[in-house]
């Protein structure tokens, strides 16, 4: 496994990969890697070769008083992992790499920024979209792998993708859960043992609005009471927004048609954690956690 930290070099590497009529798969990160991550990189190494993996904490996508400096941080570690799973490269450029002196340039998706995680961490997306632009285009590859962890990113990195004609396929992966639920997410890492049990509260929420579907709830309304319902009774979380939406449009919907997220944003003490889960209104009302 090579690891890359120039752009140039990897622009080069990428080029001759694409010369050589190799399938490249692309899995962006910001390091700290747990199985959500791994995921992704197993479904690209079933579907291409060479696999690029970048580890970049872009401080583009953090506010101010956000927790860029105490993200946490475990290259060696990273790439021990990534190494297991055969992945060709590692792309772990510096800062001053992706943003030298005088760079000016940033990319938005204009409405679908500004909602739910945008709407509580102004200019983040602004700062996703930029750093993966960038990423997309040094690297080029045919598919670029996201998790549906993070459902907004995926949809507005989607769009970007369609809007800008990049030669890209972007493939979004499901969730993969802790053993009682908990999304695995690098920020789990701050919780204290007792937050941690209490952070389960967002899927047994999530839970909750699943039993209720599963019982032929299809309003908004009686579906969010579960989630709503849930985490008020764990004394450490505070809902942050639960909502029910359209998963194209990220508008909201009052009854559940065609395909849906319920999104879930909460804080529980002082780490803000997200979580959704998918309905297909479609298909029997299937939901996928
Ligand atoms: P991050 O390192 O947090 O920027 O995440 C890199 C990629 O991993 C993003 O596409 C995330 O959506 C994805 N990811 C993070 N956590 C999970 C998870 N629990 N399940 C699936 N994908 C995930």
């Amino acid at each position: 496994m090579e690891i890359i930290r120039s752009v140039e070099w990897m622009k080069q590497t990428a080029r001759a990969a694409e010369s050589a009529k190799h399938l490249v798969g692309f899995v962006p990160t910001m390091g700290a890697l747990h199985e959500g991550h791994l995921s992704l990189v197993r479904a690209a190494k079933r579907q291409c070769s060479p696999v690029m993996v970048s580890i970049f904490v872009n401080p583009a996508q953090f506010g101010p008083g956000e927790d860029l400096e105490k993200y946490p941080r475990n290259f060696e570690k990273d790439c021990a992992l990534l190494e297991s799973l055969g992945v060709e490269y590692v792309f772990a450029p510096e800062a001053s790499e992706i943003y030298p002196a005088g760079f000016r340039t940033s990319v938005r998706v204009e409405g679908l920024s500004e909602k739910f995680e945008g709407r509580v961490r102004p200019g983040h997306f602004q700062g996703v979209c930029t750093v993966v632009l960038k990423l997309l285009e040094i690297v080029r590859p045919r598919f670029a792998y996201f998790g549906r962890k993070d459902a907004q990113q995926a949809r507005i990195v989607r769009q970007m993708v369609s809007d800008l004609n990049l030669d890209t396929e972007i493939v979004v992966c499901p969730i993969v859960r802790e053993s009682d639920g908990l999304a695995m997410s690098s920020r789990n890492a701050y919780l204290d043992p007792a937050e941690r049990r209490a952070a389960t509260v967002l899927y047994r929420s999530l839970d909750a609005a699943r039993r209720k579907i599963n019982s032929g709830a299809r309003a908004a309304g009686e579906i969010l009471d579960a989630v709503n319902s849930t985490i008020a009774s764990e004394k450490l979380a505070k809902l942050d927004y639960a909502e029910l939406v359209d998963a194209d449009s990220f508008e909201r919907v009052d009854f559940l048609r065609g395909t849906c997220l319920l999104l879930l944003a909460a804080r529980v003490g002082s780490t803000r954690l997200i979580d959704n889960m998918f309905i297909d209104a479609a298909r029997d009302f299937s939901v996928s956690l």
